[in-house]
């Protein structure tokens, strides 16, 4: 084994940095600028809203005009969670386009996923995961993600006045009685918003393409659009809330249990990952409400679940996964508790760092993403400013090699500083470790696994870790 504690050579790097978690909740540069406004304005006439708010919490539901957010974050750390826990699933393990015609993979998969969530999790991953199906929904409302290769995206998404989304008065429809029914629903009514905000980019196309645009004169053209998809927001919000919250046809079975972790410095308010292997069931484990910063058992329920035999994987970074397994039957719920070992190094933050995570899909090791014909690149890891790092690789092929890439951050002044980048080779015929500390300028690291062959064949594993 590798001696850690003594790495062939070391790099100390100046690198420029920002806060932390700049990504929580911060509103995407591109992108169709009223999601919170729509949703907010749909959240406002969905019927029985007091009835939802009981049973999901005021909070969790007033907090999806933050998770329709949740696909524009993709890939993204967002401080206790990744936005790929509510992004990466079995039907859909990749990220897909948000403009047509690719974005239609997305909203079957994440219609009865979102049923899913409110049916078997707790109300905080429901609404996460409600939070993806809403984004998907408003974002084919915008004029040039209706219209295929649409030019002029940004000033078609983003010249609305958000304040006048109001859609006060309107009655939102049920869109079917059962899933199937109000699937089959709900895809006409996204037909029809893609039909009706298409055509508002043709009509919008020719103002702002002409040399002196009056932005004036588009306005009301696309809040037309931002409109129509408030209103269809809210069908789908009354629909699977209605189908959703109502009592099981037969019951289901309960499961909860405990996750105690290893402390990850630099990321340790990241939730645990629970996962019923081999089937569609997920959720994330979340500390109880009020606890203190030294508390590191985190709680995770599910209910309604399928009677069965399952296996089920816990995890998060800077531990090893534990799969326990259990017996489920309706009327005798059942309770599992995890302990997670550290890694090797300990309080390593980067996600699947051995690539033997597989839950997704066979052969596509979790939460890293093809990158071209020769890599692979995985989850954004928080810079911390003036922390010292650890970066380092076993590898398993001579010809391989490890990228840290640290690219500027998008605030104003930082755009055009360079991209940092690390490449680790493997010096002595297996491992190489580096050390850089983080400076203001690149909130984040990436890691990238330079290969023709899936990572784990080249490399054994990688680590980034606060060195002190
Ligand atoms: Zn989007």
């Amino acid at each position: 084994m590798f001696p850690l504690n003594r790495p062939r050579w070391v790099l100390i790097l100046s690198v420029l940095q920002a806060c932390a978690c700049a990504a929580v909740f911060a509103r995407p540069l591109l992108a169709w600028g009223p999601h919170p406004d729509i949703t907010r304005a749909a959240l406002r006439v969905v019927p029985h809203m007091q009835e939802w708010e009981e049973s999901l919490g005021k909070e969790n539901i007033a907090a999806l005009t933050q998770y329709c957010w949740m696909p524009d974050w993709r890939g993204q750390d967002l401080g206790v969670f990744y936005a790929d826990d509510y992004l990466l699933v079995r039907p859909l393990p990749y990220h897909v386009s948000h403009v047509m015609p690719a974005v239609e993979a997305a909203f079957e998969v994440y219609f009865r996923r979102a049923l899913q969530g409110l049916r078997t999790e707790t109300p905080v991953n429901a609404c996460r995961q409600l939070g993806t199906l809403v984004h998907f929904v408003e974002d084919v409302g915008a004029p040039p993600h209706a219209k295929p290769n649409c030019p002029h995206h940004s000033e078609l998404e983003n010249w609305v006045d958000a304040k006048q989304i109001s859609i006060e008065g309107y009655q939102p429809r049920l869109l079917g009685n059962t899933d199937d029914e109000a699937w089959r629903g709900l895809k006409r009514r996204i037909d029809g918003l893609i039909a009706f905000s298409a055509e508002r980019a043709e009509r919008a196309l020719p103002l702002v393409s002409s040399p002196n645009p009056d932005r004036t004169a588009v306005e009301p053209i696309i809040l037309e659009s931002a409109l129509e998809s408030a209103r269809v927001t809210a069908d789908l919000l009354y629909t699977v809330f209605t189908l959703s919250l109502r009592p099981a046809d037969t019951p289901g079975a309960e499961l909860t249990g405990t996750a105690v972790v290893p402390p990850l410095p630099g990321n340790d308010d990241q939730q645990v990952r629970i996962v019923l292997l081999n089937t569609d069931y997920a959720t994330l484990a979340t500390l109880p409400d009020g606890s203190g910063p030294e508390e590191r058992t985190y709680r995770f329920a599910f209910h309604n679940l399928p009677t069965g035999q399952y296996q089920v994987l816990a995890y998060r970074p800077g531990a090893q996964a534990q799969v326990l397994e259990t017996s489920l039957a309706p009327g005798e719920p059942a309770q599992l508790h995890f302990h997670l070992a550290p890694t090797d190094p300990p309080g390593n933050l980067v996600y699947n760092p051995d690539f033997s995570l597989e839950t997704l899909k066979a052969g596509q090791p979790d939460r890293w993403t093809k990158s071209g014909v020769d890599a692979w690149v995985g989850t954004t890891i928080a810079l911390r400013p003036g922390k010292r790092y650890r970066i380092g690789a076993v590898f398993r092929q001579v010809d391989a090699t490890v990228e840290f890439l640290a690219p500027p951050g998008k605030r104003a002044g930082e755009q055009d500083a360079p991209l940092l980048r690390i490449v680790l080779t493997p010096r002595d015929g297996k491992a190489a470790e580096a050390v850089f500390e983080a400076q203001p300028g690149y909130p984040q690291l990436t890691v990238k696994i330079v290969t023709k062959d899936v990572p784990g064949e080249a490399v054994e594993r990688v680590w980034v870790c606060e060195a002190d």
